[in-house]
């Protein structure tokens, strides 16, 4: 695997914009059914907004209904990481980048399909890559 990136919040503070930072750095969550990405249904593939990291591939993306892209497994096993998290009244499983570590959002077991996963990632988090429609 690729060597970690590793940033101080004030070299992030650069990269990122405000409302990355806030959501990537300092777990916040993008109110529902505002993110650039949860009607997006073009192929291509999801990288870390942090960091670039290929994270979700647009096969895996569903439509839950719930206001964030929705994903039933991410690429790969390595692409990210779990962490409990116990913020709210439910402990939840929350979703990191694994090369940054920056906050994506949670995984929930109520998803369709095999995985019955449901990644519920903030769009803020992301940037698609589309690839070339072959039609
Ligand atoms: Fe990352």
């Amino acid at each position: 695997m690729d060597k970690k990136v590793k940033k101080s919040d004030e070299e992030w503070k650069k990269t990122l914009t405000s409302e990355q930072y806030k959501v990537l750095r300092e777990k916040d969550t993008e109110r529902p059914f505002t993110g650039e990405y949860v009607d997006n249904f073009n192929k291509g593939v999801y990288r870390c907004a942090g960091c670039g990291a290929v994270l979700f591939e647009s096969d895996a993306k569903f439509d839950a209904g719930c206001g964030w892209p929705s994903f039933s497994a991410p690429k790969g096993d390595e692409s990210v990481e779990f962490k409990l998290d116990t913020s709210l009244f439910n402990e939840r499983t929350e979703v990191l980048c694994a090369k940054c570590g920056g906050h994506l959002g949670h995984v929930f077991d109520d998803g369709p399909g095999p995985t019955g996963k449901r990644y519920c990632i903030n769009s803020v988090s992301l940037k698609f890559d589309e690839k070339e429609s072959k039609k």
